[in-house]
């Protein structure tokens, strides 16, 4: 009673650790899920239940279930939710068990493979499980959508399965194995990080991803199923390490095309560790080398190749991508243009304008939403110094912001080039007055704009109106008196009124550029093309994160002025989502095994034959010796059936002699009361009763030796003659009841090396069977005729019956074949009869020429 509770108290603590163990494994997977903050790429907590059920027996299930509900209620799922997970998660389990047991047990039908189908199947249907109840349940109470259900599905079931395929056998492998070799696992984990790391942290590296396989191959070759699992480990922590970093060969475009190519490469890892683990089993690993490392070279070739050729196609992309944004760079300065030209309309259809009429002016083109990174519009005039007081009062006159002059440096030069209009004056109010011809950039982009006729830009120059101080330019188009452009120098110069013009902040405009959808996954650094003042105008903020994915350099003219940029990806290895390098690996390596499965085959073919003759003889050999035993029940039994069939028959031997002794009695009682004495006469009587005694001992002998068991009685020689009137002894008194003369015929006596009951059986048989024979007819007679010929005797049994018919003949033979009704014969007398004769090296046959009822009996003769 008292164990019992302890026994309790024991198996609670333990659910509890377990449900503990199982909740921790599932919140350190959750921080798997790199891909998508709810879907794991693999899920642990699978694998650990089926292992611990299959381990510990199907009782600690409220630890996995209970773990399962903790779990998601944690997550904040609702409560049906949650009950419904936890079902499907248990169900899982469960099922996992079973299936497994059961696959384990259908040996011929996987060959050498076995376990791993067993492994593979039981991961993929139990989760098929939870994943349709989980998705379901999530559908039916949460805010996931049936319109999700297949994609939602399918990430659950492929997350389950893989969870079950590794950390199931891991489970198995860590109860089987004795911790002795930790510094070969540590060399294990170490080697495997480092080549890992090389492969996947390393856009470099990535084209040897078929590298692992080998490393794979050589941690079984050391460590058997422990090096397998730990290997397929190291390898599965690095990738998502490097997944979550935005690194690797993974990380190639969507989360939905990365999950693919993690999944394919990681389930054609696990399939073949499971391939080579089962071949080490078989002590063939080592004869499957060079086919191994021969496919696997072969794959990685293949799959290089495709890998680079991806990366190509996406280069091509890439220069697309830059030829588009040298594009819109030119059309964003167009539209810039045009809202400078749309200015110098203004002014060319009206002398003088207001303040309010060039905020309305502005206003109207909707700038500041249209053209980003433009900080406003303005006019510049060009003033003679000379005039310079007069224009500012012209300026308040004509309803312009009152200013006053404004110089950069420069105030030697006869002209002054003045702000005197801008808007948004909010941002732009310093400018207001300024003599843009004071400082030597502004002035030569200006008179360059004059120039030309066309719009100049300034290098990059330190705004006025930013007290950030960031780089900016300016932009001027040119405004001439008279209604059309002038063609000469001269003329350009004499009739220039001033500029419309727009003052940029270099990092906002390019900034403004870089936000168009179409370039969202470029990052950018922009330079100035003068060399001496390599300056920084504007970066992305993510362009040295990402800057190892590769940088294109390119020089961007903008009107007067050359731009270097660079540019790079955020999408590592500057690719696609193209899943086909990753489609190739899994297949080419799943070709590789199979091919590897083929030879594995042929090579454990010998062993397997062998062991299967083995199995077979042994089976024989037990059927041969029950077969054996059966026989002698059978032979044994029908003797008992004869001797039944005889009992009246015996009675009869008995009783004539018990009535001959007790006449004889009587006889001599008389003999002794009369006088005289006739001694001579009683002797006589007496000797008669002594004859008759002995003939019942010889019965009763002759009946105990027929019962008798003979079937390990030795081979002796033995007087024929002596066992035919030994069997006759037993029957002669029945023949001579109904009638029947018993003919014998023996030429000469002869030795046979036999078991002498076994033939007075075969011989008993015979007699009864014609006795039965002939008993209804009119002329009864039994003959036996014994001769020699050569070294065989013959004894031929011949009744008075007609003979058989022949479709009773092809029959008779076999056993348990009887025209006889039930209870009187057994089908058995004479094919035992034949087996007894044959095992005498002799042979037992009909005679179906003799015109009676005639059996022959050969046997080989003594010398
Ligand atoms: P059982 O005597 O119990 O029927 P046997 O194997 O000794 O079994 O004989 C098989 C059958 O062969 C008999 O039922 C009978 O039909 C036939 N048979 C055997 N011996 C004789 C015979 N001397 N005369 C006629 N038929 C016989």
């Amino acid at each position: 009673m008292k164990k019992k509770s302890v026994n309790n108290l024991f198996f609670f603590f333990r659910i509890i650790l377990f449900t503990l163990i199982y909740f921790s494994i599932a919140k350190m997977s959750l921080s798997f899920a790199t891909i998508h903050n709810a879907v794991s790429p693999i899920w642990p907590p699978t694998g650990f239940a089926i292992g611990l059920l299959y381990l510990m027996g199907l009782k600690y299930l409220p630890a996995i279930s209970i773990g399962v509900f903790i779990v998601n209620y944690s997550l904040g799922s609702s409560l049906p939710a949650v009950f419904a997970i936890a079902i499907g998660n248990s169900l899982e389990a469960a099922v996992g068990v079973y299936l497994y047991r059961w696959l384990n047990e259908q040996t011929e039908t996987f060959g050498i493979h076995k376990r791993t189908f067993a492994f593979i199947l039981t991961a993929a249907l139990s989760a098929a499980i939870s994943a349709c109840i989980g998705i379901s349940s999530l559908c039916l109470f949460e805010s996931a959508s049936w319109r999700d259900f297949d994609s939602l599905a399918l990430t659950w079931w492929t997350g389950n399965a893989m969870g079950t395929i590794l950390f199931f056998p891991m489970m198995l492998a860590l109860s089987k194995t004795k911790f002795r070799k930790i510094p070969l696992a540590i060399a294990l984990v170490v080697s495997g990080v480092g080549i890992s790391w090389l492969v996947m942290m390393f856009p470099q590296g990535a084209p040897y991803l078929f590298i692992l396989f080998v490393y794979l191959f050589l941690s079984v070759n050391v460590a058997g199923e422990a090096g397998a699992l730990s290997s397929i480990t190291t390898v599965l922590v690095v990738a998502l390490y490097s997944i979550s970093n935005g690194n690797g060969v993974f990380f190639l475009g969507s989360s939905n095309s990365n999950l693919v190519h993690f999944q394919l490469f990681f389930s054609s890892l696990c399939i073949t560790g499971f391939f080579l683990i089962d071949y080490k089993n078989e002590k063939i690993f080592k004869s499957l080398t060079w086919i191994l490392m021969g496919g696997w070279l072969l794959s990685g070739i293949l799959f290089a190749g495709f890998y680079l050729k991806s990366l190509q196609l996406s280069e091509a992309e890439f220069n697309t991508k830059i030829e588009k944004l040298e594009a819109y760079i030119q059309s964003k300065m167009e539209r810039n243009i045009t809202a400078l030209q749309s200015g110098a309309g203004l002014f060319a259809a009206k002398k003088s304008i207001t303040h309010e009429e060039w905020k309305s002016f502005f206003e109207q083109l909707n700038l500041d939403v249209n053209l980003h990174g433009l900080l406003g519009l303005g006019k510049i005039t060009r003033v003679d110094k000379k005039n310079l007081d007069h224009f500012f009062f012209e300026m308040k006159r004509n309803g312009q912001t009152e200013a006053h002059y404004k110089s950069l440096g420069a105030d030697d030069l006869a002209d002054a080039y003045i702000i005197n209009l801008i808007e948004p004056i909010s941002r732009n109010a310093p400018a207001i007055g300024l003599d843009v011809g004071s400082e030597k950039n502004r002035r030569e982009a200006a008179e360059l704009s004059r120039d030309s006729g066309t719009p100049a830009i300034t290098n990059s120059i330190l705004l006025v109106q930013d007290n950030k101080k960031r780089a900016g330019f300016l932009m001027f188009y040119p405004l001439y008196a008279g209604l059309n452009t002038p063609t000469t120098l001269e003329e350009k110069r004499s009739k220039l009124v001033g500029w419309i013009y727009t003052p940029v902040i270099l990092e906002n405009f390019f900034s403004s550029i870089f936000k168009n959808k179409e370039f969202e996954d470029l990052t950018y650094l922009v330079k100035g093309s003068d060399e001496e003042n390599d300056k920084t105008f504007a970066m992305s903020r993510n362009f040295n994160l990402y800057s190892r994915n590769g940088i294109k350099k390119r020089s961007i003219k903008m009107l007067n002025q050359i731009y270097n940029f660079e540019i790079g990806t955020t999408k590592n290895g500057i690719a696609s989502a193209d899943s086909l390098p990753s489609w190739v690996a899994a297949f080419t390596s799943l070709l590789t095994l199979i091919v590897a499965a083929f030879v594995a085959n042929s090579l454990t073919l010998g062993t397997r034959a062998q062991a299967l003759a083995k199995k077979m003889t042994l089976e024989l050999r037990s059927n041969a010796e029950l077969i054996e035993k059966q026989q002698m029940k059978l032979i044994q039994s029908s003797k008992m059936s004869s001797l039944g069939e005889m009992a009246s028959g015996i009675a009869h031997e008995i009783n004539n002699p018990l009535t001959v002794i007790n006449s004889k009695l009587l006889i001599l009682e008389k003999n002794l009361n009369a006088t005289p004495l006739d001694v001579n006469k009683i002797r006589e009587h007496i000797k008669q009763i002594e004859r008759t005694t002995l003939r019942i001992a010889k019965i009763v002998k002759g009946l105990s030796a027929f019962s008798r068991n003979t079937e390990d009685d030795p081979m002796e020689p033995a007087i024929l003659t002596q066992i035919l009137e030994d069997t006759l002894e037993l029957c002669r008194e029945r023949f001579i009841n109904q009638n029947m003369a018993i003919k014998i015929n023996i030429q000469k006596p002869v030795s046979v090396l036999c078991r002498p009951h076994q033939l007075s059986q075969v011989l008993m048989n015979l007699f009864s069977n014609a006795y039965d024979a002939i008993v209804n007819q009119e002329d009864k007679w039994i003959a036996v005729d014994v001769f020699s010929e050569a070294n065989f005797v013959k004894i031929r049994i011949t009744d008075s019956g007609p003979g058989i018919p022949e479709e009773i003949t092809e029959k008779m033979m076999e056993p348990f074949f009887t025209t006889k009704e039930v209870g009187k014969g057994t089908g058995l007398g004479l094919s035992i009869s034949k087996g007894i004769i044959e095992e005498h090296g002799g042979h037992f046959s009909y005679d179906k020429t003799s015109g009676h009822t005639s059996f022959v009996i050969e046997l080989p003769i003594i010398s």
